[in-house]
């Protein structure tokens, strides 16, 4: 566990006590500041006064001139779709705004001052999709080599309840834009860039403002080592940008264009992953037939999770091992069971269309359950990808939209998940696929992706053979 030390005596305002909010007040207390917290919740009150932290009203609070500090959870809109009441308080009262993420790296940084490491310590990934897997992966290949390795951020451990930066070789941070949207310092050793398309445009007033939170990681450290996803055009402004700078080291990795001429790259065609150096083709693994990473969509997080173990040096031989043990995580094309010749997939994870567009790229004779809280365009685009789909099952407070969305497909509308499930497996046959992936978000019916995924779990084990 960290302890912040940095506001020693001073009185911090933290809003939103979540995993993380709650975890931030307890490390900065243990280093000698004072937090007072607010969250709208009560519950969420309640358990931070259990624990003995300070609760006021920052709504209202009449001590906002005392505060040297305003921390803000990930989960709070920051300036759009609407500024939070909050926030704009510690505007007026010329508070500055930070998070957990950057008084993390101030810490290590401090932590590192005098003391010269030419290994890289700190990973941060982000991305609109494939993080999660990437991160973890990435954790794996270290541990399966004997690294001193931790992994937090938005995945798992809030990062102040990762161990300190003495103890510790490597910490692997997944990161989302709203995290990054509100850090003021953002220097991670290894900074990866998986690819971009839209999503959360409510909390960025855009698309401009999702891509704009998303490249702050890569404007600050100028040592940086970035791995960059060149597959779409915001991949290569970035790499664009970053080649600009001096002392700025880049690794482009594709599922679509063949690297071979870069500089420094890792692409795969589709079957094998190729390390790229000078122009030369210097590694190849055929990465094929992966149980814990199917589907195309992996071998863009297996590319970048290897260009990020090839820079802490760890060998082509040992990385094709660790993916061998790679075990994919819950919620995440997961295959659940397969009853009478029917598989079961959960893909509960899947919130947003692109994700939801691997799902459909990686199976076939599919039964697709799908709808949720819609976000944006919601599925328009996978209407041309609907070739393998048999039937789509349209669920929750986004199934209307997404019917027009692709009508003249088979389709029908259900009220819940069970119905939809039934009426799927109903209608399949051995061979087909029953896939959750509901390129929407859970929140309409459920507190979140976890909970959509288990209740389509124990759904399919009631399923009467
Ligand atoms: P994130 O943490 O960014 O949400 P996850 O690894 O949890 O990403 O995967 C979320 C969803 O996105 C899953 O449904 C998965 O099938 C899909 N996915 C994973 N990696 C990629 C990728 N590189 N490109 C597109 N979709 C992906």
């Amino acid at each position: 566990m960290l302890s912040i030390d940095f506001y020693k005596g001073q009185k911090v305002a933290i809003f939103g006590l979540g995993r993380s909010g709650f975890s931030s007040a307890l490390a900065l207390r243990r280093g000698g500041a004072i937090p007072v917290c607010w969250d709208d919740s009560k519950t969420a009150r309640d358990n931070a006064q259990t624990a003995g932290l300070i609760i006021e009203d920052l709504r209202v609070s009449k001590t906002w001139n005392e505060f040297s500090l305003l921390l803000l959870s990930p989960g709070i809109p920051y300036i759009y779709p609407q500024v939070n009441q909050i926030v704009e308080q510690a505007w007026r009262h010329q508070v500055p705004i930070d998070n957990d993420v950057s008084l993390f790296f101030q810490s290590y940084s401090q932590a590192f001052d005098d003391k010269a490491s030419s290994m890289p310590r700190t990973i941060a990934v982000t991305g609109s999709n494939g993080k999660s897997t990437t991160s973890t992966l990435i954790h794996h290949i270290l541990n399966d080599s004997n690294r001193n390795v931790q992994i937090g951020g938005n995945i798992g451990t809030p990062l102040f309840d990762l161990s300190p930066a003495n103890i510790v070789e490597t910490t692997v941070m997944e990161l989302s834009s709203y995290q990054i949207e509100v850090a003021k310092l953002l220097i991670p050793d290894i900074a990866v860039f998986l690819n971009f398309s839209p999503d959360h445009l409510d909390r960025h007033g855009g698309i401009g403002g999702y891509f704009s939170a998303k490249r702050r990681l890569f404007k600050s450290n100028q040592n940086q080592i970035s791995v960059v996803g060149v597959d779409e055009k915001e991949g290569l402004a970035i790499t664009s940008d970053l080649r600009s700078r001096k002392g700025s080291q880049v690794i482009k990795i594709s599922t679509k264009i063949n690297l071979t001429h870069d500089e420094q790259s890792v692409f795969s065609d589709g079957r094998n992953l190729f390390e790229c150096k000078l122009g030369k083709i210097v590694n190849k693994l055929d990465i094929t037939n992966l149980a814990g990473l199917p589907g195309n969509h992996n071998f863009q997080n297996i590319c970048a999770a290897y260009a990020v173990c090839r820079v802490l040096e760890i060998s082509p031989e040992d990385i094709f091992t660790a993916l061998k043990s790679y075990n994919a995580l819950p919620h995440r094309t997961e295959l659940i069971a397969t009853l009478s010749g029917v598989k079961f997939i959960n893909d509960s994870k899947a919130t947003n269309a692109t994700s939801t567009l691997s799902a459909l790229n990686s199976f076939s004779n599919i039964h697709w359950i799908a709808g949720g809280r819609g976000k944006g365009d919601g599925i328009t685009s996978l209407m041309e990808h609907l070739g393998s789909v048999k039937k789509t099952y349209l669920i929750g407070e986004s199934a209307l939209d997404f019917s027009v969305q692709i009508s003249g497909s088979p389709q029908s509308i259900f009220q819940t998940l069970d119905e939809a499930l039934a009426a799927a497996y109903k209608n399949a046959i051995p061979g087909d696929t029953v896939l959750l992936s509901p390129a929407a978000a859970s929140f309409d019916q459920y507190t979140n992706f976890e909970q959509r995924g288990l209740h389509f779990s124990k759904l399919v084990s009631e399923l009467e053979i």
